[in-house]
């Protein structure tokens, strides 16, 4: 059966058709500015190359209409007609406490998803603008929604409760939620599969270090805590966003520069992390990476921070499992970063007795143990993919 993996954000929308039973990907694209002049789709078949086109894109049932005039094209498609789709996977970023695993949408799920709006105000609006295009268009295949916080579900009340007046939680529903599950839940199975160990004896941190970027405690094949809270604020520092500050620095920054609550948070998400500590240098680790070589000594500070953060929250999740066998590192950063995996393992992870294999760190793009075989805990890059994970979810629900 070939899924189709849908990824829609307000403008934009990533597809990826994959064979559910090989696993293999025939086809991926993009569409962005939806809605915006100047909207383009990119298309690439698997082994063919890729195609850009300037097209009109009023809204996301125009872009679906792109994407599927692109997979039946004569020339360049990969399937005859839609009925070659067996099923589509729609990745959702909020499920709120009501989803802890993907769901086949049906009226029912939909209205429990437009419920969790108000958690997730820029996503999950968008990602039902792009389910209900795709319904229009598609109206007799089977879709399916995948969460990115149902795998952080399983989190005990003493991880996702903050300290704040209970009544915040019973009439809000404030509390952590934790994002990029589907990464940190087919990452940790990854390394287990790969070790050739099973999931559930094992004690897993992963480091999803991309643009945004979140840790997960696993232990025994379930997620124990994450540092993504009720938003994708929380936690590291990122590409943009700020991660962990003192919540009063809010107040302050709004008397001092004259700001309401929403143009700090809007500070905090889109001018902060690396990008605003190493003074709007970029938001992009190859930039930093290359201001840290060059001696800019913000660049260095935001590298510096950026490791040290992270280190951090792997040392209190080692504490919250009593202990760690496996740290994967995934995602742009994480994957293709040997400094910053550097930085983390030999600057603070020493105490676990972990070795870094020098040669092993300098890979990219495998799922393998960067540490020498005596290193007490082992460390992985496992390159992430979320798209393949959507799809093996949606085909276990349709199939
Ligand atoms: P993601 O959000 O997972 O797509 O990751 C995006 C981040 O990965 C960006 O900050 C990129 O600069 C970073 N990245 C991608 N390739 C590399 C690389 N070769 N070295 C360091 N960072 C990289």
């Amino acid at each position: 059966m070939n899924i189709l993996v849908i990824n829609c954000g307000s403008s934009s929308l990533k597809f990826q058709l994959i064979n559910a039973e090989t696993e293999q990907l025939i086809a991926k694209g993009l569409c962005e500015r939806i809605g915006i002049e100047g909207s383009k789709i990119s298309y690439t078949p698997a082994g063919g190359s890729k195609e850009e086109k300037e097209t009109p894109m009023e809204n996301h049932t125009d872009a679906i209409r792109m994407v599927i005039e692109a997979l039946t094209n004569e020339k360049t498609g990969v399937v005859k007609s839609l009925e070659e789709i067996g099923a589509v996977g729609h990745r959702i970023v909020h499920g709120g406490e009501k989803f802890a695993e993907a769901a086949i949408l049906n009226e029912e799920v939909l209205s429990a998803i437009a419920e969790c709006n108000d958690l997730a105000p820029l996503h999950n609006p968008a990602n039902l603008i792009g389910i209900n295009a795709c319904r229009k268009l598609m109206p007799d295949t089977p879709m399916v929604g995948v969460f990115d916080t149902a795998f952080h579900q399983t989190m005990p009340a003493k991880a996702y409760m903050y300290g704040l007046p209970y009544e915040y939680y019973e009439k809000y529903k404030v509390r952590r939620y934790g994002f990029h599950g589907t990464s940190h839940s087919y990452v940790s199975k990854r390394a287990a599969e790969v070790l050739g160990k099973n999931y559930e004896d094992l004690k897993i941190i992963v480091c999803h270090l991309g643009n945004g970027a979140s840790v997960s405690a696993v232990k025994n094949g379930k997620c124990v805590d994450t540092s993504m809270g009720l938003t994708p604020l929380e936690g590291l520092i990122m590409g943009t966003r700020s991660g962990d500050i003192d919540p009063a620095i809010m107040e302050f920054i709004a008397h001092k520069e004259n700001k309401t609550i929403e143009e700090v948070i809007s500070v905090l998400n889109k001018k902060s992390g690396v990008l605003g500590l190493s003074g709007n240098l970029s938001s992009d680790f190859r930039d930093i990476e290359e201001g840290y070589h060059a001696g800019n000594e913000k660049a260095v500070l935001a590298m510096e921070a950026f490791a040290y953060r992270v280190a951090k929250y792997i040392g209190a999740y080692v504490a919250a499992m009593n202990g760690v066998d496996v740290i994967c590192f995934t995602a742009g950063v994480g994957e293709n970063g040997p400094l910053v995996r550097r930085m983390i393992c030999d600057n603070y992870l020493g105490y676990l007795g972990i070795n870094l294999d020098e040669e092993a760190n300098n890979r990219r793009g495998e799922d393998i143990s960067i540490t020498t075989p005596d290193s007490r805990v082992i460390v992985m890059t496992v390159p992430t993919n979320e798209e393949l994970a959507i799809a093996r979810e949606t085909y276990r629900l349709v199939r």
